[in-house]
């Protein structure tokens, strides 16, 4: 079984295409958009991404105006910004609006793994925590 289920959200094409093979190859089920809009719309179709690992700098839609619809409309996925050092600010930005953490490019992928897996076990709890929120609030009703 997969150890988590990435999108990565990139304008770079074969920037893209690596990292979505080096991820595959770390039994990380991933896919790829190359924008906001295309990651908004994959998050619609597929409720079994945990991670989003997002550009900054994109154009269209960047990286800070993508995180905020995904934290509006995805509130349990979690986000791991990717940057450049010119863009760092805007990282730092992200991390303010919810983002779990964030990368400078070009990125160690054993960083990368290890905050993919942080990222992912994150989201596992949070989901447990509100199960186990509605099964007392089931419990409660029926006292
Ligand atoms: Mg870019």
């Amino acid at each position: 079984m997969a150890i988590a289920n990435i999108l990565l959200v990139d304008d770079e094409t074969p920037f893209r295409e690596t990292m979505t093979r080096r991820l595959a190859k770390r039994e990380f089920t991933t896919s790829s958009a190359p924008g906001g809009r295309e990651a908004i719309r994959l998050l619609e179709e597929n409720d079994h991404i945990e991670v989003v690992v997002l550009d900054v700098k994109m154009p269209e839609m960047d990286g800070l105006e993508t995180l905020k619809i995904i934290r509006q409309k995805f509130p349990l996925v979690e986000v791991i910004m990717l940057s450049g050092h010119a863009t760092i600010e805007s990282a730092i930005e992200g991390m303010k609006l919810g983002a779990f953490d964030y990368l400078i490019k070009p990125c160690d992928m054993e960083e990368l793994v290890s905050k993919v897996r942080e990222a992912a076990q994150k989201k596992k709890r949070h989901k447990e925590k509100i199960i186990e929120a509605q099964l007392k609030e089931i419990t409660m009703r029926r006292i």
